[in-house]
């Protein structure tokens, strides 16, 4: 048996300076910052004195390589440099996936986007007069184009729009909402709290499945200062139900005028039943119908960046434009660039469907996907991986809270390891440098084509063939 001479193998791990010594370390910091590379050397070599310092007397003799610790470094530097937030591949078929970063943006609108965040630009300055302007006028005459709008204003995120409108028509008074719409989304938005916050009162009427005029009629008061529907985006209540359409609020609103808002949470300006999706209330209708105020989501099935847009009366959209709330509430010039970029594909339906990712995936036909899963199977088949591949049809989700019953049909690679357990492969394949994201359904990890990019085809391959190549 061989004795350990712990002693002997520190003496070998190698100092600081030794490793900045080396030639690959001294390229490294021409590009990396000469804090993070020293923290990084420290840490590969700590990393190895632990090693030897758990070893035990039954193991074998370990040797202490300055090459390794070279690579260990320049792995780490790379690592520690790299942003928290990161691309992942997402094959999940989650298209509005909620912690994947929700709505993906178009490319087309790539170039414009980079010049609003690295040049000057007229955000609050109107080159007309030389004079002070505001940053929302470039949103007004899209928006307005699109939904028929008297004004427009966009705030941070839906949750925000949500709240303005309310803390600047409702504050100190009461707004009725139906039993059947008090929403909760993604656990962090409810309506009875942003209610409260906003200093409104909630009044609830009805029951959860059904509510009538005579609800509403009996609960209105001096102190009624805003009716609310709220569009139950994520749930449906489906039986022997009954909740007043916008149509029928309406009539109540102009009956005891007290303004009417609906928030309709994922707001679409393209009615999708025409591409074989359900039906979906649009932006245009909401007004049409009578709603005073609507609010949805930039960044839900309108396919945009984050925000909250609020669209309806002049009126009362000058009095939120004047609340302080709105200050806290701002959007930054990348936002409103990036939505009024994607807003303009809009002009042209075709375009917009063909051209803006979440359009793109949630009108996708069956044609379409499997042509598209045909080559990643082929290029996957060609590998002889140490597992079965095959293509079978699955479903996919809008998520994001919205169509919750929508149920998309979709192709997926199944993909069954013949020496590596499913979810050994799924962690695998989290961790790699790729990030991708699957799912696990029974024994088989699951890559839906639905949500995956064509160029991403290679690298899925690529991280494949290290794991389970043949
Ligand atoms: C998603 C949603 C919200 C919140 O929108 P965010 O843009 O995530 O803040 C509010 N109301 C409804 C009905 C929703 O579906």
């Amino acid at each position: 048996m061989i004795i350990l001479d712990k002693k002997k193998l520190f003496a070998m791990l190698p100092s600081v300076d030794e490793v900045l010594g080396n030639e690959k370390v001294k390229k490294i910091l021409e590009e990396y910052p000469r804090t993070l590379v020293l923290e990084s050397i420290r840490e590969a070599i700590d990393a190895k004195r632990k090693l030897i310092i758990n070893l035990d007397d039954s193991e074998k003799e370990i040797k202490i390589k300055f090459e390794d610790i070279i690579e260990d470094s320049i792995t780490k530097i790379k690592l520690n440099y790299h942003l928290s937030l990161k691309k992942v591949i997402n094959g999940t078929g989650v298209i509005l996936h909620t912690n994947l970063g929700r709505s993906l943006l178009s490319e087309s609108i790539k170039d414009e986007l980079w010049e609003s965040a690295s040049r000057y630009s007229n955000l609050e300055y109107n080159i007309d007069t030389g004079e002070r302007g505001s940053r929302y006028v470039h949103l007004v005459d899209i928006i307005k184009r699109l939904t028929g709008a008297e004004d427009v204003l966009v705030v941070n995120n839906n949750a925000a729009a949500v709240l303005l409108a309310l803390n600047t028509l409702a504050k100190d008074g009461e707004v009725i909402v139906s039993r059947g719409e008090l929403v909760e989304v993604g656990g962090s938005f409810r309506i009875p709290s942003i209610m409260s916050l906003s200093g409104a009162k909630l009044v609830e009427v009805g029951a959860t499945n059904k509510t009538h005029i005579s609800d509403y009629e009996e609960v209105i008061s001096e102190n009624t200062k805003v009716l609310m529907k709220v569009h139950t985006s994520n749930y449906k209540i489906i039986g022997f139900t009954e909740n007043l359409e916008i149509d029928d609020l309406s009539l109540i609103s102009k009956k005891y005028s007290i303004p009417l808002i609906e928030d309709l949470g994922s707001g679409v300006f393209i009615d999708l039943s025409k591409y074989g999706l359900s039906y979906e209330p649009t932006v245009l209708d909401s007004i049409n119908k009578g709603a005073d105020i609507v609010t949805f989501s930039g960044d839900k099935m309108l396919g945009g960046p984050q925000a909250g847009i609020i669209v309806g009366k002049k009126k009362y959209i000058q009095k939120m434009k004047k609340n302080q709330l709105t200050r806290a509430l701002r959007v930054d010039k990348i936002t409103i660039c990036a939505l009024e970029a994607t807003l303009r594909i809009y002009l042209d339906e075709k375009k917009a469907i063909k051209d803006i990712p979440t359009l793109r995936m949630l009108t996708y036909t069956m044609e379409e996907l499997y042509k598209k899963v045909k080559v990643l199977f082929d290029l996957l088949n060609n590998l002889n991986l140490d597992a079965k591949i095959s293509v079978e049809d699955d479903f996919s989700q809008v998520g994001g809270g919205s169509m919750p019953i929508e149920k998309l049909n979709t192709y997926v690679i199944s993909i069954i390891p013949n020496k590596m357990s499913v979810s050994s492969l799924e962690r695998k394949l989290r961790l790699s440098s790729s990030n991708i994201i699957g799912r696990i359904y029974g024994n088989k990890y699951i890559l839906d084509i639905r949500t995956i990019f064509e160029d991403e085809f290679e690298i899925i391959a690529k991280e494949l063939n290290i794991l389970i190549g043949g």
